[in-house]
């Protein structure tokens, strides 16, 4: 099964990966075997280039490119393989986080960005089983994300809010992938919510 999480910048799904891999540490939640992983990919071709074009404010439809490249890349080396192989698959961030960001990069740019974005995934991606949206108020992430130091050009507050919009559009069309999580709420909650969902789905 595939699992993916999905939010803004300080929504706290990394964080929340680290906490799921401890406990799969000590109790396994998969029979086969689990696989934690991220998009965009880090130490790879393609995910350099995605990291090298966000710090250097390249075009966005070039951007959104190199975002898609990556996920080819992520599915056919990691996700495929390990959902062939019978395991659970969670993944922080995946293609609705190119729906919501490059939907909003682009809105002005193309007509109808955020369909635009999500339609040029459907005919080769592989759709999540279950998708957790870490709801959290963008002014509350801006904050967190400067605590933390390393901000990029897309934590702003403004945008942020687009980004939260097409989100919560891509919830609403698809009500039994996702699941909404307060973000602002102790991690513990959030965790206990997803560990009930991941072992339901994989019952
Ligand atoms: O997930 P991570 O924080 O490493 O993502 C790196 C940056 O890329 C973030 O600032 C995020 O907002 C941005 N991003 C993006 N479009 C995506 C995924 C991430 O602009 N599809």
């Amino acid at each position: 099964k595939l699992v993916t999480f999905e939010g803004i910048d300080g929504s706290g799904k990394s964080t929340m990966l680290s906490r799921l891999q401890k406990v799969d540490e000590s109790e396994p939640l998969s029979c086969s075997g689990s696989v934690f992983t991220r998009e965009p990919t880090k130490e790879t071709l393609t995910g350099k280039a995605v990291y090298a074009a966000i710090e250097n404010n390249v075009d966005p439809l070039a951007e959104l490119f190199l975002f898609l490249a990556d996920h080819a890349a992520h599915l056919s080396d990691t996700v495929l393989p390990a959902l062939e192989n019978g395991k659970l698959v969670v993944s922080d961030r995946y293609s609705d986080s190119r729906c919501a960001y490059q939907g909003a990069t682009l809105n002005g740019t193309i007509s109808d960005a955020f369909n635009f974005v999500c339609r040029l995934h459907e005919p080769w991606t592989r759709k999540p089983d279950l998708t957790f949206l870490f709801d959290i108020r963008p002014e509350v992430s801006c904050e967190r994300c400067k605590d933390r130091g390393a901000q990029t050009k897309f934590e702003r507050v403004d945008f942020l809010k687009e980004v939260t919009a097409n989100f919560k559009k891509l919830a609403e069309r698809e009500p039994d992938r996702f699941v909404i999580l307060n973000a602002e709420a102790a991690p513990e909650e959030n965790e206990k919510i997803i560990l009930e969902k991941i072992r339901a789905i994989l019952k």
